[in-house]
């Protein structure tokens, strides 16, 4: 059973394939989950086992579904992949896991938006490998026990702590991805440079993984927009000063903030005095949606230090007002 890919979230993402590391080799950065995900799946091997089940939470575009891609490779075992929010009813869980070949990567995305209910089919699949299924209905129905294959569920959530608990718990490899460190992205934009056939200076790359915001995807993009930029304007080449001018032309700003986490701070400085902003009115103050705020823009602000939580909500640091040029309120 194949369903849509839900990481394609647009055709710049379906290019991004071609970007995506293929092995754990080829996988930049986050050493320590790199080194633990090596030695499990190397005991693994060795005992002719599945992979325990992993469970793997950051930020969108820190590569997530990378990784369990890459799991399934190095385990030479099938991938197959699904989303919280497309499976509704117990028969798409059953018909998913029923069909899986023995040793399957079942990798679901947005693991936080399965609905509870599906929770508790999944515990006996990966306890026990068992699927209750009710047969029937009203009083002659009666359940009855399937067999599974042996499979490796591998979970990817931008929100562990929506969680639950005994979810959490049947997960026997945990691991949450950070914002990437500057050196490991200079090398993601070098090795997408390579894979684009695009020639690149140090200092472009450095300037481009810079403004990336930690995130993978984000350098990827970012140098596919400078692409297109030298390609028309600097003779094919990324330096510096090309790699400056295309991503102001596109609104990226030094620290790597976009147009909307710029109005997202705007809106808490200047029309609610630095705050503290409930997340629902910011929501209607700058026309985004509450999720895609708190997932999306809201990680790295918090990580730059310009924004922060508080139980009254949103408030704008003294770095927010001084970025966009503002003054704070006094007193
Ligand atoms: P997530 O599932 O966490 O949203 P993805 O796995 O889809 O993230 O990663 C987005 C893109 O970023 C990938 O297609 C890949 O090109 C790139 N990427 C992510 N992590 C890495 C990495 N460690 N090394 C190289 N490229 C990466």
């Amino acid at each position: 059973v194949r369903l849509p890919d839900p990481t394609a979230r647009s055709g710049e993402d379906v290019e991004d394939l071609s970007l995506r590391p293929r092995s754990l080799d080829d996988f930049a950065g986050q050493d320590h989950v790199r080194d633990q995900l090596r030695i499990a799946i190397d005991a693994a091997r060795g005992r002719g086992e599945p992979l325990d089940h992993v469970l793997l939470a950051g930020p969108p575009g820190l590569g997530k579904t990378s990784l369990a891609r890459i799991l399934a490779e190095e385990l030479e075992a099938p991938f197959v992949l699904t989303a919280g929010p497309s499976l509704e009813r117990k028969a798409d869980v059953a018909a998913l896991l029923t069909a899986l070949e023995p040793g399957s990567v079942f990798f679901v995305d947005e693991l936080h938006r399965l609905p509870r209910a599906l929770e508790e089919t999944l515990y006996p699949a990966m306890e026990d490998r068992q699927l209750p299924v009710t047969i029937g209905q009203g009083p002659g129905a009666r359940v009855v026990t399937l067999d599974l294959p042996a499979f490796t569920l591998v979970g990817a959530t931008t929100r562990a702590g929506l969680l639950s608990r005994p979810l959490r718990d049947r997960f026997g490899l945990q691991h949450r991805l950070e914002p990437y460190l500057l050196d490991d992205l200079v090398a993601i934009v070098h090795r997408s440079a390579r894979l684009l056939d695009l020639r690149v200076d140090e200092e472009g790359a450095a300037l481009i993984a810079l403004r990336a915001r930690g995130t993978p995807r984000v350098a990827n993009r970012l140098l596919r927009r400078v692409r297109d930029f030298v390609e028309v304007r600097a003779a094919g080449r990324v330096t510096a000063a090309a790699a400056t001018e295309a991503l102001d032309l596109l609104g990226v700003d030094s620290l790597g903030l976009d147009r909307l986490d710029r109005e997202i701070l705007r809106s808490i400085c200047a029309m609610f005095a630095g705050g503290p902003v409930g997340l629902a009115t910011l929501s209607a103050a700058v026309g985004e949606e509450a999720d895609t705020i708190e997932d999306v823009y809201e990680p790295y602000l918090l990580q730059r230090g310009l924004l922060q939580r508080t139980p009254r909500g949103r408030v704008a640091t003294p770095s927010a007002f001084e970025h966009l040029g503002l003054t704070p309120p006094t007193g």
